[in-house]
Protein backbone atom coordinates (compact mmCIF):
# COMPACT_ATOMS: atom_id res chain seq x y z
CA UNK A 1 0.00 0.00 0.00
CA UNK A 2 1.50 3.13 -0.72
CA UNK A 3 1.38 6.04 2.07
CA UNK A 4 -0.86 8.35 2.47
CA UNK A 5 1.34 10.61 4.46
CA UNK A 6 5.39 9.99 4.53
CA UNK A 7 7.89 12.40 6.28
CA UNK A 8 11.63 12.09 5.90
CA UNK A 9 13.89 13.22 7.95
CA UNK A 10 12.06 16.15 9.56
CA UNK A 11 13.61 18.05 11.89
CA UNK A 12 12.67 21.31 13.87
CA UNK A 13 14.76 23.66 16.04
CA UNK A 14 13.24 26.91 18.12
CA UNK A 15 16.50 28.09 18.52
CA UNK A 16 18.66 26.60 19.96
CA UNK A 17 16.06 23.59 21.40
CA UNK A 18 15.69 20.42 18.83
CA UNK A 19 12.15 19.93 19.35
CA UNK A 20 12.07 16.93 16.86
CA UNK A 21 15.50 14.84 14.96
CA UNK A 22 15.31 13.34 12.48
CA UNK A 23 11.88 11.70 12.18
CA UNK A 24 10.17 9.35 9.48
CA UNK A 25 7.46 7.94 9.39
CA UNK A 26 4.45 7.23 7.51
CA UNK A 27 0.58 6.93 7.71
CA UNK A 28 -1.47 4.20 5.55
CA UNK A 29 -5.03 5.50 4.98
CA UNK A 30 -7.87 4.21 7.66
CA UNK A 31 -5.69 3.74 10.58
CA UNK A 32 -5.81 4.83 13.62
CA UNK A 33 -1.75 5.57 15.17
CA UNK A 34 -1.42 6.85 18.61
CA UNK A 35 1.60 9.09 18.66
CA UNK A 36 2.72 9.39 22.92
CA UNK A 37 5.90 10.84 24.86
CA UNK A 38 6.43 12.53 27.86
CA UNK A 39 5.74 16.12 28.26
CA UNK A 40 8.36 18.26 25.91
CA UNK A 41 9.12 15.13 23.85
CA UNK A 42 7.53 17.22 20.52
CA UNK A 43 4.30 15.68 19.69
CA UNK A 44 2.87 18.90 18.93
CA UNK A 45 5.49 20.51 17.25
CA UNK A 46 5.32 17.31 14.89
CA UNK A 47 1.62 17.98 14.45
CA UNK A 48 2.62 21.97 14.12
CA UNK A 49 4.87 20.88 11.71
CA UNK A 50 2.88 18.49 9.30
CA UNK A 51 0.32 21.02 9.60
CA UNK A 52 2.81 23.82 8.43
CA UNK A 53 2.27 26.02 11.49
CA UNK A 54 5.68 25.71 12.29
CA UNK A 55 7.46 24.30 9.22
CA UNK A 56 10.12 22.07 8.89
CA UNK A 57 13.88 23.51 9.43
CA UNK A 58 15.04 20.46 7.14
CA UNK A 59 13.59 17.37 5.99
CA UNK A 60 10.14 16.67 3.78
CA UNK A 61 6.69 15.52 3.73
CA UNK A 62 4.69 14.26 0.95
CA UNK A 63 0.79 13.68 1.09
CA UNK A 64 -0.53 11.65 -1.92
CA UNK A 65 2.93 11.59 -3.69
CA UNK A 66 3.49 15.67 -3.70
CA UNK A 67 5.49 17.32 -1.29
CA UNK A 68 3.51 19.59 1.28
CA UNK A 69 6.47 20.73 3.58
CA UNK A 70 6.61 24.79 1.68
CA UNK A 71 2.82 25.20 2.15
CA UNK A 72 0.94 27.26 3.69
CA UNK A 73 -1.12 26.10 6.80
CA UNK A 74 -4.51 26.65 4.86
CA UNK A 75 -3.39 25.02 1.65
CA UNK A 76 -2.57 21.84 3.88
CA UNK A 77 -5.95 21.99 5.19
CA UNK A 78 -7.30 22.15 2.09
CA UNK A 79 -5.66 19.38 0.93
CA UNK A 80 -8.02 17.27 4.06
CA UNK A 81 -5.20 17.26 6.68
CA UNK A 82 -7.02 18.49 9.79
CA UNK A 83 -5.91 18.91 13.44
CA UNK A 84 -7.18 19.84 17.30
CA UNK A 85 -5.51 22.02 19.37
CA UNK A 86 -4.23 20.40 22.94
CA UNK A 87 -6.07 23.73 24.25
CA UNK A 88 -8.96 24.03 22.72
CA UNK A 89 -10.03 27.70 21.40
CA UNK A 90 -13.76 27.88 20.21
CA UNK A 91 -14.65 31.40 19.48
CA UNK A 92 -16.07 32.08 22.55
CA UNK A 93 -19.06 34.45 22.33
CA UNK A 94 -20.02 32.84 18.75
CA UNK A 95 -22.82 29.78 19.16
CA UNK A 96 -21.91 26.23 18.81
CA UNK A 97 -22.75 25.78 15.22
CA UNK A 98 -21.71 28.98 14.11
CA UNK A 99 -18.06 28.04 15.40
CA UNK A 100 -18.75 24.37 13.09
CA UNK A 101 -20.04 26.73 10.50
CA UNK A 102 -16.90 28.80 10.82
CA UNK A 103 -15.09 25.30 9.62
CA UNK A 104 -17.46 23.92 6.85
CA UNK A 105 -16.76 27.36 5.32
CA UNK A 106 -13.35 26.30 5.02
CA UNK A 107 -14.45 23.28 2.85
CA UNK A 108 -14.36 24.26 -0.99
CA UNK A 109 -18.12 22.71 -1.58
CA UNK A 110 -20.20 24.68 0.68
CA UNK A 111 -21.77 27.32 -1.26
CA UNK A 112 -24.39 29.02 0.48
CA UNK A 113 -24.89 30.13 4.63
CA UNK A 114 -28.12 27.15 4.55
CA UNK A 115 -25.36 24.89 3.50
CA UNK A 116 -22.87 25.67 5.87
CA UNK A 117 -25.82 25.45 8.35
CA UNK A 118 -27.03 22.19 7.63
CA UNK A 119 -23.66 20.70 6.91
CA UNK A 120 -22.94 22.10 10.91
CA UNK A 121 -25.60 20.29 12.25
CA UNK A 122 -24.90 16.83 10.64
CA UNK A 123 -21.37 17.12 12.33
CA UNK A 124 -23.51 18.66 15.29
CA UNK A 125 -25.79 15.53 15.87
CA UNK A 126 -22.35 13.11 15.26
CA UNK A 127 -20.49 14.42 17.82
CA UNK A 128 -23.96 14.74 20.26
CA UNK A 129 -24.01 18.54 20.39
CA UNK A 130 -27.15 19.11 18.32
CA UNK A 131 -29.26 20.35 21.41
CA UNK A 132 -26.61 22.53 22.52
CA UNK A 133 -25.99 24.46 18.76
CA UNK A 134 -27.26 27.71 19.56
CA UNK A 135 -25.85 27.85 23.06
CA UNK A 136 -22.38 30.62 23.68
CA UNK A 137 -19.42 28.28 22.71
CA UNK A 138 -17.92 29.76 26.34
CA UNK A 139 -21.20 27.86 28.21
CA UNK A 140 -19.80 24.62 27.58
CA UNK A 141 -18.16 22.21 29.56
CA UNK A 142 -14.54 21.16 28.85
CA UNK A 143 -15.79 17.62 27.47
CA UNK A 144 -18.21 19.20 25.23
CA UNK A 145 -15.52 21.70 24.00
CA UNK A 146 -13.19 18.98 22.89
CA UNK A 147 -16.37 17.17 20.88
CA UNK A 148 -16.97 21.22 19.38
CA UNK A 149 -13.29 21.27 18.41
CA UNK A 150 -14.03 17.56 16.71
CA UNK A 151 -16.95 18.48 15.09
CA UNK A 152 -15.27 21.45 13.26
CA UNK A 153 -12.80 19.55 12.29
CA UNK A 154 -14.86 16.77 10.51
CA UNK A 155 -16.73 19.96 9.18
CA UNK A 156 -13.51 20.63 7.29
CA UNK A 157 -14.13 16.92 5.95
CA UNK A 158 -10.31 15.96 6.12
CA UNK A 159 -9.16 12.21 5.54
CA UNK A 160 -6.48 12.93 7.44
CA UNK A 161 -7.31 14.09 11.25
CA UNK A 162 -4.59 14.69 13.89
CA UNK A 163 -6.27 15.13 17.95
CA UNK A 164 -3.64 16.63 19.98
CA UNK A 165 -4.55 15.36 23.55
CA UNK A 166 -8.10 15.45 23.00
CA UNK A 167 -8.84 13.27 26.17
CA UNK A 168 -6.38 15.77 28.35
CA UNK A 169 -8.42 17.12 31.48
CA UNK A 170 -11.36 14.86 31.10
CA UNK A 171 -12.71 11.84 33.63
CA UNK A 172 -12.81 8.25 33.00
CA UNK A 173 -16.33 8.17 31.69
CA UNK A 174 -15.80 11.22 29.66
CA UNK A 175 -12.69 9.63 28.21
CA UNK A 176 -14.59 6.63 27.00
CA UNK A 177 -17.23 8.51 25.54
CA UNK A 178 -14.27 10.60 23.50
CA UNK A 179 -12.96 6.90 22.25
CA UNK A 180 -16.12 5.33 21.41
CA UNK A 181 -16.46 9.10 19.32
CA UNK A 182 -12.99 8.37 17.87
CA UNK A 183 -13.79 4.90 16.32
CA UNK A 184 -16.65 6.57 15.08
CA UNK A 185 -15.04 8.96 13.21
CA UNK A 186 -12.12 6.40 11.95
CA UNK A 187 -14.99 4.34 10.50
CA UNK A 188 -15.75 6.72 8.54
CA UNK A 189 -12.42 6.15 6.96
CA UNK A 190 -10.84 8.77 8.41
CA UNK A 191 -7.29 8.48 8.80
CA UNK A 192 -6.63 9.34 12.53
CA UNK A 193 -3.34 10.62 15.05
CA UNK A 194 -3.74 10.84 18.36
CA UNK A 195 -1.28 12.07 20.41
CA UNK A 196 -1.86 11.55 23.99
CA UNK A 197 0.67 12.00 27.17
CA UNK A 198 -0.50 8.82 28.69
CA UNK A 199 0.18 5.15 26.64
CA UNK A 200 -3.08 3.72 28.40
CA UNK A 201 -5.75 5.70 26.62
CA UNK A 202 -4.28 4.50 22.99
CA UNK A 203 -3.24 0.94 23.04
CA UNK A 204 -6.88 -0.24 23.37
CA UNK A 205 -7.54 1.66 20.08
CA UNK A 206 -4.77 2.03 17.99
CA UNK A 207 -3.11 -0.98 15.76
CA UNK A 208 0.13 0.82 16.05
CA UNK A 209 1.57 3.56 18.34
CA UNK A 210 4.95 6.11 17.57
CA UNK A 211 6.78 7.10 20.69
CA UNK A 212 8.79 10.24 21.00
CA UNK A 213 11.34 10.89 23.26
CA UNK A 214 13.38 14.19 23.43
CA UNK A 215 12.05 15.04 19.51
CA UNK A 216 13.20 11.56 18.40
CA UNK A 217 11.40 8.79 16.98
CA UNK A 218 12.57 5.69 19.46
CA UNK A 219 9.57 2.98 18.90
CA UNK A 220 7.12 2.48 15.63
CA UNK A 221 5.58 -0.61 16.01
CA UNK A 222 2.30 -2.71 17.27
CA UNK A 223 1.11 -1.58 20.83
CA UNK A 224 1.46 -4.92 22.20
CA UNK A 225 5.11 -4.56 21.39
CA UNK A 226 5.39 -0.73 22.68
CA UNK A 227 4.20 -1.90 25.93
CA UNK A 228 7.18 -4.30 26.37
CA UNK A 229 9.47 -2.04 24.93
CA UNK A 230 12.35 -1.42 27.26
CA UNK A 231 13.41 2.08 26.19
CA UNK A 232 9.71 3.16 26.29
CA UNK A 233 9.24 2.53 29.55
CA UNK A 234 12.75 3.73 30.27
CA UNK A 235 11.73 7.47 28.39
CA UNK A 236 8.49 7.36 30.65
CA UNK A 237 10.08 6.10 34.04
CA UNK A 238 12.99 9.05 33.65
CA UNK A 239 10.75 12.09 33.00
P1 LIG B 1 4.85 17.83 23.67
O1 LIG B 1 3.66 18.23 22.84
O2 LIG B 1 5.34 16.45 23.38
O3 LIG B 1 4.62 18.02 25.14
P2 LIG B 1 6.09 20.12 22.38
O4 LIG B 1 6.08 19.77 20.95
O5 LIG B 1 5.05 21.07 22.86
O6 LIG B 1 6.07 18.79 23.26
O7 LIG B 1 7.51 20.73 22.76
C1 LIG B 1 8.73 20.14 22.39
C2 LIG B 1 9.87 21.08 22.71
O8 LIG B 1 9.86 22.19 21.80
C3 LIG B 1 9.83 21.68 24.11
O9 LIG B 1 11.13 21.81 24.58
C4 LIG B 1 9.18 23.03 23.87
O10 LIG B 1 9.55 23.96 24.85
C5 LIG B 1 9.73 23.41 22.50
N1 LIG B 1 8.83 24.28 21.74
C6 LIG B 1 7.63 23.92 21.21
N2 LIG B 1 7.05 24.93 20.55
C7 LIG B 1 7.91 26.00 20.68
C8 LIG B 1 7.89 27.36 20.21
N3 LIG B 1 6.88 27.84 19.48
N4 LIG B 1 8.95 28.13 20.55
C9 LIG B 1 9.99 27.66 21.27
N5 LIG B 1 10.07 26.39 21.72
C10 LIG B 1 9.06 25.57 21.44
MG1 LIG C 1 1.75 18.82 23.37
Amino acid sequence: MSALLELRNVSRSFGGIHAIRNVSLTLQPGQIVGLIGPNGAGKSTLVNIITGVHPATSGTIVHKGERIDRLKPFQISARGIARTFQVVQPFPSMTVIQNVMAGAMFAANIRSMDEARSVAMEHLTFTGLAAMADRPAEQLTLANRKRLELAKSLAMNPHILMLDEVNAGLNTSEVEQALDLIRAIAARGISIVIIEHLLKVVTGLCSRIIVLHHGELIADDPAADVIKDPRVIEAYLGS
